[in-house]
């Protein structure tokens, strides 16, 4: 399967791919992943990145192109791939597309998660994650077992430093420019599944389902 998962900040993404996974066998590949990894680890490309990520922009396109190229020829890509935040401008769906067709892996389907700005507020704000293993939490709807420690490695949670008010209107801004007519752009290709992503994780996990179904 070839999936993309879009949606604003916080909209549920990461929360959906890691459910995805028990179902389907297909490597998440996770753009904003890929970059704090870098960011943590120090490298050039990180260096980099950083500031933009800070700020809640996005990151030149080349750069993040380059990064999706080498990763869906890496051998796992055979079954497929789960894309998540890739790609957010009509330039990555460009390069999507030539990079997809080279390894005759179209994409199959675009579930596009719907979340007001509102409800995306408390959901960054609340979010805790793993630095170590990615896992995702919720101070209010998931917490972890123990407060501030990862149920699944025992690493400290951390809050993510573009998890900010202040930074979502950013994002959405650069999500509303730059990230909607990417939407049209695959709506056009008739391969857009909106789903309904302010409800509860399991509800909206039953529509994710059921848009994938009609697919694989
Ligand atoms: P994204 O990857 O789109 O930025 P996440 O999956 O990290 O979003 O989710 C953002 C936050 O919202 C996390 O703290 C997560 O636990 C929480 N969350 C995700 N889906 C839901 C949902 N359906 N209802 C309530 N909270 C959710
Ligand atoms: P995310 O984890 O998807 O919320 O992404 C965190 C940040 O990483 C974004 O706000 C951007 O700065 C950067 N980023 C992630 N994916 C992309 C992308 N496809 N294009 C440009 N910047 C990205």
């Amino acid at each position: 399967m070839n999936i993309l998962i879009m949606g604003p900040a916080g909209a549920g993404k990461g929360t959906m791919s890691d459910r995805i996974l028990d179902v389907y066998d297909v490597p998440h590949i996770s753009t904003g992943d890929m970059l704090r990894e870098n960011v943590k680890n120090g490298t050039e490309l990180g260096k980099l990145a950083k500031s933009y990520m800070d700020a809640g922009r996005l990151v030149p396109d080349e750069v993040i192109n380059g990064m999706v190229e080498n990763r869906l020829q890496q051998p796992d890509c055979e079954k497929g791939y789960l894309l998540d935040g890739y790609p957010r401008t009509e330039a990555q769906a460009k390069a999507l597309a030539e990079i997809t067709d080279r390894i005759g892996k179209p994409v199959e389907i675009v579930l596009a998660l719907e979340v007001k700005f509102d409800d995306l507020a408390s959901r960054i704000t609340g979010r805790r994650i793993c630095p170590q293993c990615q896992a995702i939490y919720h101070i209010a709807t998931h917490p972890s077992k123990v407060a501030g420690v990862c149920d699944k490695c025992e690493h400290e949670l951390v809050q993510r430093k573009d998890d900010t008010v202040e930074q979502l209107k950013v994002r959405m801004d650069e999500y509303e420019k730059n990230t909607w007519p990417v939407i049209e752009y695959y709506a056009n290709k008739g391969v857009v599944s909106k789903i309904d992503a302010a409800k509860p994780a399991d509800e909206v996990f039953e529509e994710v389902k059921k848009a994938l179904g009609k697919v694989a």
